[in-house]
């Protein structure tokens, strides 16, 4: 029981479409595409507050593709990092493979598994938000018991997630 109490909260979100605008069917080839989406800020920094781990879990098939480089990935992310600043990720994990050929692309729960050891997060406490159904389905496979669908008619926006993220959490410290 002590072991399970000194694990912690993981908040995991994909990236492309929940953290930043979706390039539609395309990539975000460069940091000059990437725009974070109003609220995430926000939602980072509460997280931070309240002792979460914000990971971000994306799947990035343009470096397998060959579209883009490990090294423009890399950039993209070290930028965006530093934007948020003291909100900042705790942890990257990116599957660059192709599809099919990718153990750790999603909807595989791999990339969730490996933060949980890395981060020792209790998945069974913990939070995940994307915009498509195979965000959801890592989630499920992974055992995270909240998968909020995100750009969907009940999850539009970060303060809608952030009003709810607070009432459960505000109803179980009760
Ligand atoms: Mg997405």
């Amino acid at each position: 029981m002590a072991e399970i109490s000194t694990r912690r909260r993981g908040f995991f979100f994909d990236r492309d479409g929940t953290v930043n605008e979706s390039p539609g069917p395309g990539y975000v080839l460069s940091w000059r595409d990437f725009h974070l989406l109003p609220g995430v800020h926000e939602m980072l920094a509460a997280l931070r507050q309240s002792g979460w781990i914000p990971i971000l879990v994306t799947s990035q098939q343009g470096v397998g593709k060959r579209l883009m480089s490990q090294a423009d990935l890399d950039e993209i992310h070290a930028r965006m990092q530093q934007d948020l600043g003291e909100a900042a990720f705790d942890g990257i994990y990116v599957a660059t493979g192709l599809e099919g050929a990718d153990p750790r692309r999603k909807p595989a729960p791999a990339m969730l598994l490996e933060a949980a050891t890395e981060h020792h997060l209790d998945l069974t406490r913990s939070w995940n938000v994307g915009d498509s159904e195979r965000d959801m389905e890592m989630g499920r496979r992974a055992g995270v018991p909240h998968n909020l669908l995100f750009a969907s008619p009940l999850w539009p926006d970060w303060p809608t997630v952030m009003n709810y993220w607070r009432a459960v959490n505000a109803n179980e410290a009760r």
